[in-house]
């Protein structure tokens, strides 16, 4: 087993690898990696530091679904816990779009507590970089449509932080805000 330190480290460094050359939805084409920064520290945060193997799924958190990478080797390299964290929070890419969001707000409340603050961290992410100055009828589509969704899904993550709750709450608001 890897010591905390060296369990995110690592995490951080093959999300890096695996997701490199991809850019991420929204403003300004930011690399993917930085939206898996700001999940991750959301994660740390809103644990306060003692959950490494959370932080951890966080870095790897799309990393299945997005990349060759296998719940195999995240057991193998990190650890059963890390693996399933990451499962739980991988969209069946076989499905339509419109049936893999009605999938996630129904399997929401289902997930482990865990899972429910990746979620919630991600649709924070996720609706931050939607909100830009100025948008464009399409990118306000787009960040209706988005921030609306979300708020179904996150409905059913709610209650394992109340720092985590309040943040979404803020970016909701945010996002309202602009439209
Ligand atoms: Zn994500």
């Amino acid at each position: 087993m890897l010591s905390p330190i060296r369990l995110v480290s690592e995490a951080a460094d093959l999300a890096a690898h695996r997701h490199n050359g991809m850019a991420r939805k929204g403003r300004g084409n930011e690399p993917y990696i930085n939206h898996l920064a700001e999940v991750a520290n959301l994660l740390a945060t809103a644990t306060d530091g003692v959950d490494a193997e959370l932080v951890a799924a966080g870095w790897l958190h799309d990393s299945i679904e997005d990349t060759d990478t296998t719940r195999a080797e995240l057991a193998h390299t990190f650890s059963e816990r890390v693996a399933s964290l990451v499962v739980e929070c991988t969209d069946d890419m076989s499905l339509p779009k419109a049936e893999r969001r009605r999938k996630q707000i129904e399997d929401a409340p289902h997930k482990s507590s865990g899972a429910k603050l990746i979620k919630i961290a991600d649709k924070i992410s996720n609706i931050g970089a939607r909100i830009q100055s100025d948008p464009s009828a399409d990118e306000r589509d787009d960040l209706a449509d988005y921030t609306g969704w979300a708020e179904q899904v996150v409905a059913g993550c709610r209650g394992g932080s109340a720092w985590l709750d309040t943040k979404f709450d803020d970016a909701v608001k945010a996002a309202r805000a602009l439209l």
